[in-house]
C-alpha cells in the first residue's frame, strides 16, 4: 500500500513536491498544472506542478502510444490528472526535490484545458506588475508568489501559537463601525436602512478593543483588516492587515517584555533565526543619532553633533547655521575617503532632493596617510579638519559627510543619507535583522500651519506621569510630555506601534480639549468611550503589528504587494476585479445618493 500523504485526496495520493526515491515502485495519483512538455521524438516529459513543487513524467512513444498522443497536444496550464508508477530516474536533476524519480504513467486524465498565459509562470516571469495584478490567480502560481503566501500563513499561525500559549483570546470585532482615528480619512459604507446615515470601516480596531478591555477580556488579539484612505504615497494599500493586541492590569514594561518574546519566537520558529533581546532606543536619542524615528540599525554611521568643534570658522555655511540655533553635523562614512569626486558629487545632489532640501555637503577625506582633504579647504584649516575628524571619530581612509541647516532639516537630511550611502557603499548585510524599540515619543506636534496640537500616535495614548504632573503646575509646555508610547523597528520599518492608554475620563477628556476638540465633538465622536471608562475601566495598554510588512521583511520582497494575495495597485485599483467601479442607478437610488461629478 502506498503511504497516503495529508494533502492525499480522491483526485491525489501525494503533491508534485512529495515523491522521493525511497518511493520507488509505488503506485500514486498526482494532479497538478502542465509547466512544459518536452517533446523527444521518443519520448515526451511532462512537468507536472502544483505549489509543492514539480514531478517529471515520462511516457515512451513505442509502448504508451495512446498516452503519448495525448501528452503531445497538452498545452502549458492545462490541468492533469496522472496515475502512474514512480520510477528512480536515469538523469537525476540534483536542483528540484522530486529529481530524482519519475513517474510512468498508466493513465492520464485531463481535468481542464487552459488559454495559454499572458505571462511565464515561473519565478523569472516577463510579466509586469500590471498584467501580473489582473491575472494574479496565475501570478500566485509561480512559486516564488506562492512560497511568499506559506510564509504569510506560517508566520500568522505562530503569532496565534505564542499568544495563546500566553492566555489571549482571539475575538473579532466589526467592521460596519464608526469612525475612528488613527489620521486618515475612513472609508464610508451607505446604509440603506437609514438613509443619508453611513458606517466606517475600521482604521483600526482600537476603540473596541479598548471597550473589550473595559468588558473584562484582559488580553484580546486579533488578525484583522484595517482601512485607510489615505493618498497613494510609496508602499501603501487602502485595506492592509494588522496583529491587534491589548492587555488589562498591565504597564509598558510588561507589554515590552511580552512582545519581545513573540517576535523572537515567531522568528525563530518560521526562519529559524535567534534574535537577541530587542534593544530600546528612546526617541529622542534616533532623531539626534540617526535622524528618524524608524532607523535601519543594520549599520552604525550615527550622526555627529559639530555645533562645538566649527566654532568661530568664519565659514559663512558654518556660522549661519550656529548664529540661527541651527546644526552642524557629520556622518563618517567608514572607509570611503578613495570615493570619486562624481561619488560625492552624487551625494550632494542625493540631499539637495525636494523632500530634503539641503543646500550641499562639505566633505572630508582623511587620507591614508593621515592627512585630511576637504570641499572647505579654504575656510577650514588643518587643526580645524582635524577637530572635526575627531569629533566624528574618522580614522585614515574615512569619509566625512557634513551638513549645516535647521536641526530638524540637518538630521532628517543627514539620516536619509545614512541609509543611501550604506546602500550604495554596500556596508551591511541585507540579510541581517535589527529588531528594536523606540520608546518615549512626545504625546503631540504642532501642525506647521495652524500650530494646533496633534496626536503624535493617537488620542488614547496615556502621558508620561511625572510629565503630566509638569504639565499640569505649568513647568512644561504640551509639547514636552512624553508618552507611554513605543514603537518597534525591523530594518528600517516601523513594523509595530503601541501604548499604554488613558483609562480615565478626566485624563482622557483634557486631552480631548488639548487636541481642539470641543466639548461637543467629543460628545459626538467618543461619547460611548468616556462614558464607558465611567463603569471601571482597567489600566491598560497594547499594541499592533503591521503583517505585511513583517511579512514582506522576511521574504526579503520589496514590497507589501508582493506578500498580500490580491493587492491594490499603487493607484488604489483592484485590476482584477476592476474596482472601484460604477454602480447602477437603482442601487444609488435605493441608497439615497446622488452622484454630482
Ligand atoms: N491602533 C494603533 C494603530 O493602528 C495601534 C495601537 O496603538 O495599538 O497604529
Amino acid at each position: 500500500m502506498p503511504d497516503r500523504s495529508v494533502t492525499a485526496t480522491t483526485l491525489r495520493t501525494h503533491t508534485c513536491g512529495e515523491l522521493r526515491l525511497s518511493h520507488a515502485g509505488q503506485s500514486v495519483a498526482l494532479s497538478g498544472w502542465v509547466q512544459t512538455t518536452r517533446d523527444f521524438g521518443k519520448f515526451i516529459f511532462i512537468d507536472l506542478r502544483d505549489r509543492h513543487g514539480i514531478t517529471q513524467v515520462a511516457i515512451r512513444q513505442d509502448t504508451q502510444p495512446e498516452l503519448y498522443e495525448l501528452a503531445r497536444k497538452l498545452g502549458r496550464e492545462f490541468v492533469l490528472q496522472v496515475q502512474g508508477a514512480v520510477r528512480e530516474r536515469e538523469n537525476k536533476n540534483p536542483k528540484n526535490p522530486t529529481g530524482d524519480i519519475e513517474i510512468v504513467p498508466t493513465a492520464l486524465e485531463l481535468l481542464s484545458r487552459a488559454e495559454v498565459p499572458p505571462f511565464l509562470i515561473e519565478d523569472e516571469t516577463d510579466g509586469q506588475e500590471e498584467l501580473r495584478l489582473q491575472y494574479r490567480y496565475l501570478d500566485i502560481r509561480r512559486p516564488l508568489m506562492a512560497e511568499r503566501l506559506v510564509l504569510r500563513s506560517k508566520v500568522v499561525k505562530a503569532m496565534r501559537r505564542y499568544l495563546d500559549t500566553q492566555g489571549f483570546l482571539e475575538i473579532e470585532t466589526p467592521v460596519l463601525i464608526k469612525a475612528t482615528p488613527e489620521g486618515a480619512r475612513d472609508f464610508l459604507v451607505p446604509s440603506r436602512l437609514q438613509p443619508g446615515n453611513f458606517y466606517a470601516l475600521p482604521q483600526s480596531p482600537q476603540i473596541l478593543k479598548q471597550l473589550l478591555m473595559v468588558a473584562g477580556m484582559d488580553r484580546y488579539y486579533q488578525i484583522c483588516k484595517c482601512f485607510r484612505d489615505e493618498d497613494f504615497r510609496g508602499d501603501r494599500q487602502p485595506e492592509f492587515t494588522q496583529l491587534d493586541c491589548e492587555m488589562s492590569f498591565v504597564e509598558q514594561e510588561d507589554i515590552l517584555r511580552n512582545f519581545d518574546a513573540m517576535v523572537r519566537s515567531v522568528f525563530r520558529e518560521v526562519g529559524g533565526i535567534e534574535l537577541p533581546q530587542l534593544p530600546r532606543i528612546s526617541y529622542q536619542e534616533c532623531m539626534e543619532k540617526y535622524g528618524s524615528d524608524k532607523p535601519d540599525l543594520r549599520f552604525g554611521l550615527p550622526i555627529c553633533d559639530l555645533n562645538e568643534a566649527v566654532q568661530g570658522t568664519g565659514f559663512a555655511v558654518f556660522d549661519q547655521a550656529l548664529e540661527t540655533g541651527g546644526l552642524v553635523a557629520g556622518i563618517c562614512a567608514i572607509g570611503l575617503a578613495g570615493w570619486s569626486r562624481k561619488q560625492t558629487d552624487a551625494l550632494i545632489e542625493y540631499v539637495k532632493q525636494p523632500h530634503l532640501g539641503l543646500k550641499g555637503l562639505v566633505t572630508l577625506r582623511v587620507e591614508a596617510d593621515g592627512s585630511y582633504k576637504s570641499s572647505a579647504d579654504k575656510f577650514l584649516d588643518a587643526d580645524r579638519l582635524k577637530e572635526i575628524a575627531r569629533a566624528c571619530d574618522a580614522q585614515p581612509g574615512d569619509l566625512v559627510l557634513i551638513a549645516a541647516a535647521d536641526k530638524a532639516a540637518c538630521r532628517r537630511a543627514l539620516g536619509a543619507l545614512r541609509k543611501h550611502v550604506a546602500d550604495t557603499a554596500g556596508l551591511y548585510d541585507p540579510k541581517a535583522w535589527s529588531v528594536f524599540y523606540v520608546i518615549d515619543f512626545p504625546l503631540f506636534e504642532r501642525d506647521a500651519e495652524t500650530g494646533q496640537l496633534m496626536a503624535v500616535h493617537h488620542p488614547f495614548v496615556m502621558p508620561h506621569a511625572e510629565d503630566w504632573a509638569a504639565y499640569q503646575a505649568g513647568q512644561i509646555p504640551p509639547e514636552n510630555i512624553r508618552a507611554l508610547c513605543y514603537d518597534m523597528v525591523m530594518n528600517g520599518n516601523e513594523i509595530m506601534s503601541g501604548s499604554v492608554r488613558i483609562h480615565r475620563e478626566d485624563i482622557q477628556n483634557r486631552i480631548f480639549q488639548l487636541l481642539g476638540l470641543s466639548a461637543e465633538e467629543i460628545e459626538q465622536k467618543f461619547g460611548f468611550l468616556l462614558k464607558a471608562f465611567r463603569y471601571g475601566a482597567p489600566p491598560h495598554a497594547g499594541c499592533a503589528f503591521g503583517l505585511d510588512r513583517w511579512v514582506m521583511l522576511m521574504a526579503g520582497a520589496e514590497s507589501i504587494r508582493e506578500v498580500m494575495a490580491f493587492p491594490k495597485n499603487s493607484a488604489g485599483r483592484d485590476l482584477m476585479l476592476d474596482a472601484p467601479a460604477p454602480v447602477d442607478a437603482a442601487q444609488l437610488r435605493e441608497l439615497a445618493i446622488g452622484v454630482t461629478l
